[in-house]
């Protein structure tokens, strides 16, 4: 291993929590990964101690503004990195020849852009940016397959399938039966559903298991999450969506399951840690330290098992409603549930209105086939759903918490 070229890695998210994960594994390897390019970040201060630990080539922020404060810092730090701005840019290192592995850790649609410029680059894409298949997952799959990529799961279910199942992609159809995503059912998996409305942001966002961004959190609670995650396993997998299920267990210990046509079934276990999952991207085939302790299993007390409740969970049945619906609809449900995330983040719509958002802008969209014929088409599909679906945030009765 020693004689061969350290990977180029491009960081796509870096600041957020997949992106700081995925730098821990890095620092545990110096001498097989190099860090050539690190983007995200709302605060400057963030990327800046970012750049400062890992002199990159390039940084890259979302806005100008910022990214000019950046260039100053780094200037003034001694760095030598490059720091420039925009979803252009982000697609410019996420194909550069230099560049061998993109972490695609961005969240929400925005991260679909620079993902597609990594697939059609050919890269080594580490997926954590579910979104991006929502959106436009047959166009993807199609980027990845033209453009040579290697497409690998980073979402915890997502990749314990992909343990589970053998290299040969060529084999899987003719070995699955189904496959059970496994969810934690979220903050609220006992709460009385009468009281859903009372939810704050900061309830919504303490998960029992896992320590996440605030998006990915609302979406857990809301089990948005699970229905973002059959929908990217349709994808990923090549699965009819009925061969696609979902069983509550609380405990994260089971990451997701195989279910194969003789009815074994195959598991993926360990302690609910990111770093599993994208060691594993970044090392495939092989194995590498990530970090992660040891599933303990004397101190397990039990592992247990629940079907998801739909008065609980309104939102999970519409990843079926919609991989059934006409082409365009996840990319329409996926816009609506990041305007509604945010307005209930933000305060400005109950925890119980998001799927009341999610479910009137799915119905008020009109499609056609055009709408999900290209990627510039599904972009501006995303953003006249994002359009009804502030109207109908407008149109909730304002939240009675604080
Ligand atoms: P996060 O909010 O912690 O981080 C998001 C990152 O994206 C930050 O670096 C942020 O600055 C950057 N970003 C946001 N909008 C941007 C834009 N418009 N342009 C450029 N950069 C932008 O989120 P996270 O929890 O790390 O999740 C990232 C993705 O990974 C999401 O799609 C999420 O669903 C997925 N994911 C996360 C986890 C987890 O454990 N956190 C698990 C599975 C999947
Ligand atoms: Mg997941």
């Amino acid at each position: 291993q020693a004689a061969t070229r350290r990977q180029g890695v491009c960081v796509l998210g870096a600041t957020g929590s997949i992106g700081t994960n995925t730098l821990d594994v890095i620092s545990r390897h110096p001498d097989r990964f190099e860090v050539l390019a690190l983007a995200g970040g709302r605060r400057v201060d963030e990327l800046l101690a970012q750049c400062r630990q890992w002199r990159p080539r390039w940084a890259v922020m979302p806005g100008e503004a910022q990214a000019s404060k950046l260039r100053e810092a780094v200037r003034q730090a001694g760095l030598r990195t490059e720091v420039l701005s925009g979803e252009q840019a982000m697609c410019d290192i996420a194909a550069h020849p230099d560049v061998d592995i993109v972490m695609g850790a961005v969240v929400g649609a925005a991260g679909l852009p620079p993902c597609l410029a990594a697939a059609r680059a050919g890269k080594r894409l580490l997926l954590a940016n579910k979104e991006a298949l929502v959106v436009g997952g047959a166009l993807f799959m199609q980027a990845v397959r033209e453009g040579g990529a290697t497409l690998l799961p980073i979402d915890s279910e997502h990749s314990a399938i992909f343990q589970c199942l053998p290299e040969d992609p060529a084999t899987w159809a003719g070995r699955i039966d189904h496959i059970v995503l496994t969810a934690s059912g979220g903050p609220f998996r006992e709460r009385d559903p009468a009281t859903f409305g009372q939810i704050t942001p900061d309830q919504a966002c303490a998960h029992p298991n896992w320590v996440m961004g605030r998006k990915i959190s609302v979406d857990s609670a809301t089990m948005m999450n699970k229905a973002l995650e059959v929908i990217e396993a349709r994808w990923l997998f090549d699965l009819a969506p009925e061969r696609i299920k979902v069983v509550i267990h609380p405990q994260s210990i089971i990451h997701s399951m195989v279910v194969c046509r003789d009815r074994s079934i195959l598991a993926q276990l360990g302690t609910p840690d990111m770093r599993v999952p994208i060691a594993y991207g970044l090392s495939w085939p092989e194995r590498i330290e990530s970090g992660a302790d040891l599933l303990d299993f004397t101190q397990l007390k039990s592992l247990t098992f629940d079907e998801p409740c739909a008065r609980r969970y309104p939102g999970l049945g519409l990843a079926w409603h919609t991989l059934r619906a006409q082409d365009g609809s996840t990319c329409v449900l996926n816009a609506a549930n990041e305007v509604a995330v945010e307005a209930f983040l933000q305060g400005r719509i109950r925890f119980d209105q998001i799927h009341a958002v999610n479910d009137a802008t799915l119905s008020g969209v009109a499609l056609s086939a055009v709408d999900a014929a290209s990627v510039e088409a599904l972009i501006a599909l995303d953003a006249r759903a994002r359009e009804v679906a502030r109207v109908h945030v407008a149109r909730c009765d304002a939240p009675s918490v604080a």
